[in-house]
């Protein structure tokens, strides 16, 4: 059988007789076509080529915007890639690459195309002194309006008052897919925000590659890279999460693997500070994640040599970056020190560190992993006899999201030349996953503080933008009514765990499921609010009720589980692992033996992750009208350079 293919290498139009249809090479271009980029952010170029099965390669071709570059067979890496490092062009418009490859029965050729775009987005406009991203993880609106009801109440069908986040002036709605699915996780979530491009799942800042290393990937710049390296800004990074989850990874650490926390932490500071101004640029991380900056054999630590990176020394020469080492002993909270950081354990540390006019580079580690949820903090910072402030697994010490952001703000301001924030509310999502509303609910309280204390920066700054958006949904998390007996009523009910058939004459609806009141019985639930802003109790008479869209298995009580969810020690993280703070979620309170049980559609014990779009809102002068609308993820960087490069 024969074939005409028509090929096109460096610009000759050449026609090859082709044998076997089957035995061509394939190409694979980074970045992906539809590609966008701002004008001058850096960014890698990788082509990969793989021969047929049993061929090699005798020919290959790499052109941008048709001019040819110098490359080779012999000069591919061992993976048969060549990558561009650091290439940036302020050529606005469309520009594509294109590759060609040629294998070794010389009668068949694979080519390649990416076609990318450079877009221009700076104006005359003020050019934004500082930009934060308030970040609810997994936060819908559902978990918008269920904290709101909670917080807030209603009376006569209006609520009584609103979140800080509903307060904002513009409002739009954002897609939150990546690179390679529709339902993204907290990688691409962010990343997607702060490149402008789409990552993989599991990936941030990078694009796919074929090799083993996690931290060899093509890499897109950074929002706050760009920030640091043209406009002189500084990073801050402030999460309730261990400092190397996703979100707070995808601000400044380049990696395909999500979940190398070693290698993540080790970059926050071997790329703080690069030459010719670039470099991350972080000044400040608050969050958990002690146990990545303690040296292996201290108590506590979790650093080891398989979540750490050591790039080829070519690879890092390239990219202009250290080689870092897979140094497990490294106590990385020293080297931190030494470069001028100072260090707070504690809020009442936190709060010393950040009112002295000297302190520029702060870094807080409040937990060894993730930090405790708000409801925790909360009851710890309720009892008359606090938790022994040296327990990693208790609540000891810990500030409240809006202590760290009011702290982060106080010190990065004074960079003259402004700064980027992230604010992450990460156990929005990890409780979702769990299914506890309540301490999901908690945990948006909690973050929506920590939005007051920014809008209440910018409304005195003048010169600050804010956003408040989530990476994702998470468990599809829907306020559905309320109860319609009181808390002692239900904690009276017989159990009714094994009643796994569905309702019918015979077979009447569980007791438990039919305390689930709709429409006009759900009424309005009433929650006594304490002076520390949050509700006295979770379990107030006829509570509200939160169902889940991307349910696992659960026994469901709808009374809340007061035990605290302590921490494990050392324990190494996967956010979409939460069970570790708590045990099964099916076994959370007395559920197990005196719960309704639901059947998940989803396999395992824990909600997933929803495709749903997520709200955006904006405040701070008119680079906040961008937002409105529908928009993809990536479009939120592209605006939001907008507003730093005034052109809006
Ligand atoms: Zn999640």
């Amino acid at each position: 059988m024969i074939f005409t293919r028509v090929v096109m290498i460096a610009g000759i139009l050449l026609v090859c007789w082709c044998s076997t249809a089957e035995a061509r090479p394939t190409i694979r271009i980074t970045p992906v076509d539809t590609a966008r980029f701002v004008k001058d952010q850096r960014f890698d170029i990788r082509v990969e080529f793989t021969p047929a099965p049993g061929h090699s390669l005798t020919a290959v071709t790499l052109a941008i915007d048709g001019v040819a570059q110098p490359i080779s067979i012999s000069a591919l890496d061992a993976n048969l890639g060549n990558s561009i490092r650091g290439y940036s062009t302020s050529a606005v418009g469309p520009h594509t690459i294109t590759a060609s490859a040629v294998d070794s029965l010389d009668s068949t050729a694979a080519f390649g195309t990416c076609r990318f775009e450079i877009v221009d987005v700076a104006g005359e406009k003020r050019k934004y002194r500082n930009v934060i991203i308030c970040l609810g993880d997994g936060m819908g609106t559902g978990h918008r309006t269920a904290a709101r009801i909670v917080r807030h109440g209603y009376t006569a069908g209006k609520a009584n008052g609103r979140l800080a986040m509903d307060e904002f002036p513009v409002y739009g709605m954002v897609m939150t897919s990546s690179l390679n699915a529709i339902v993204t996780d907290s990688s691409p979530g962010m990343s997607c925000y702060t490149t402008g491009n789409k990552s993989a799942n599991g990936q941030q800042g990078v694009y796919p590659d074929n090799t083993s290393s996690a931290f060899d990937n093509p890499r897109v710049e950074y929002l706050g890279e760009f920030a640091r390296r043209r406009l002189g800004k500084v990073v801050g990074i402030v999460t309730t999460a261990d400092v190397e989850d996703a979100t707070p990874g995808a601000m400044a650490a380049h990696t395909s693997n999500r979940g190398a926390g070693t290698g993540i932490c080790d970059q926050f500071l071997d790329e703080s500070e690069l030459s010719n101004g670039r470099g991350n640029g972080i000044a400040v991380l608050l969050g958990g994640g002690r146990r990545w900056f303690l040296p292996a054999s201290a108590p506590g630590s979790a650093r080891s040599a398989d979540t750490d990176y050591q790039l080829d020394s070519a690879v890092a020469d390239q990219l202009g970056v250290p080689t870092g080492a897979l140094d497990p002993e490294r106590d990385l909270l020293a080297n931190f020190r030494s470069r001028g950081f100072v260090h707070a354990g504690s809020a009442t540390e936190l709060e010393v560190a950040a009112a002295n006019p000297d302190t520029r580079r702060l870094i807080g580690l409040f937990a060894l992993a993730n930090m405790n949820v708000a409801y925790d903090k909360i009851a710890g910072r309720r009892a008359s006899a606090r938790p022994a402030e040296t327990s990693d697994t208790l609540p000891r010490d810990q500030p409240m999201l809006d202590e760290m952001t009011r702290a982060a703000i106080t010190v990065l301001d004074r960079n003259r030349r402004g700064f980027m924030l992230l604010v992450e509310g990460a156990s929005i999502d990890k409780q979702s996953h769990l299914m506890d509303a309540d301490r999901a609910i908690w945990d948006t309280i909690e973050f929506d503080d920590a939005v007051r204390a920014c809008r209440e920066f910018a409304d005195r700054d003048g010169n600050t933008l804010v956003i408040v958006v989530s990476d994702h949904e998470c468990s599809g998390f829907s306020a559905i009514g309320a109860l319609k007996r009181t808390t002692a009523e239900m904690r009276a009910l017989p159990s009714d765990a094994t009643n796994f058939a569905p309702a019918s004459a015979a077979n009447p609806s569980p007791a438990r499921q039919t305390a689930v009141g709709l429409y006009t019985e759900a009424g309005f639930p009433n929650y006594v609010i304490a002076p520390d802003g949050y509700p006295e109790t979770a379990d107030p008479d006829y509570k509200l009720v939160i169902g889940f869209g991307a349910n696992g298995d659960r026994f469901e009580t709808w009374i809340d589980d007061s035990a605290s969810r302590a921490e494990p020690s050392g324990s190494s993280v996967d956010e979409c692992d939460t069970a570790r703070h708590v045990g099964l979620s099916e076994s959370r309170g007395d559920g197990a033996t005196n719960g309704y049980f639901i059947r998940g559609q989803i396999p395992g014990t824990q909600a997933a992750h929803t495709a749903t779009d997520v709200p955006v809102c904006a405040f701070g002068g008119k680079a906040a009208a961008l937002f409105g609308g529908v928009q993809d993820n990536t479009d939120v960087y592209f605006k939001l350079m907008r507003a730093l490069l005034g052109g809006y």
